[in-house]
């Protein structure tokens, strides 16, 4: 099962990408999550791309293609695996058919998760990640834990969360219409309870 999920900032794609995971037994790989891990590493990759980061920019396009090039040849993703936040640009889908064509691994769907956008900023902006678990709450909706110690993402300040999802309007949104042709865009509403949006995921994949 190779699935993308495929939506705007804080649409839910990484809190509904650990069920969908679970589920089929496959690694989730979030560029964002990969970007994040390599900045709090020191790296090199990290350090140049957590300057597009903050600035809510995307990172370049040689930089998370070759990130996913690598991880996908790792040996947990032989059944598949379900792509959070990848890919982004036209570039990024071209090189992930190249990718997934020498692997001989088709693309099974792409799921399309639709939020409004003022449901978004306010999404964005209460975001908090639990530093020990890396869990992913919300001041309102999904409250976390008393005492837990909370991270606000800088690129969830409400300027960075417009900058991004602009981007995702006038990039992104390239791609719907890309993978819509090919019959493999499914259209699943992200407005609801957790385990509702959840419901929906499960029923738009095959099988
Ligand atoms: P995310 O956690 O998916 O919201 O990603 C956080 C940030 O990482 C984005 O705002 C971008 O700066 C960068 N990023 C993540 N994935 C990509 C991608 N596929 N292309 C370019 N930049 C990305």
């Amino acid at each position: 099962m190779i699935v993308i999920l495929l939506g705007p900032p804080a649409s839910g794609k990484g809190t509904q990408a650990v069920a969908l995971c679970t589920r089929y037994g496959i690694p989730q790989i979030s560029t964002g999550d990969m970007l994040r891990q390599a900045q709090a590493a020191g790296t090199a990759l990290g350090k140049d791309a957590a300057r597009y980061m903050s600035a809510g920019q995307l990172v370049p396009d040689s930089v998370v293609i070759g990130l996913v090039g690598e991880r996908i040849t790792a040996d947990d993703c032989k059944n598949g695996f379900l792509l959070d936040g990848f890919p982004r640009t036209q570039a990024q889908a071209e090189a992930l058919d190249k990718l997934l064509s020498e692997k001989q691994c088709p693309l099974d769907a792409v799921l399309q998760l639709d939020v409004p956008r003022e449901l978004l900023v306010e999404r964005a902006v209460l975001r908090r990640t639990d530093k020990a678990t890396g869990k992913i709450y919300h001041l309102k909706y999904n409250p976390p834990p008393e005492g837990a110690v909370l991270e606000h993402r800088s690129d969830d300040q409400e300027d960075k969360v417009n900058k991004r999802l602009d981007d995702f309007e006038r990039v992104t949104t390239t791609l719907i219409p890309y993978y819509q042709a090919r019959g493999l865009l499914r259209r699943v509403d992200g407005v609801g309870s957790l385990s509702e949006v959840q419901a929906r995921l499960f029923a738009a994949l095959p099988g």
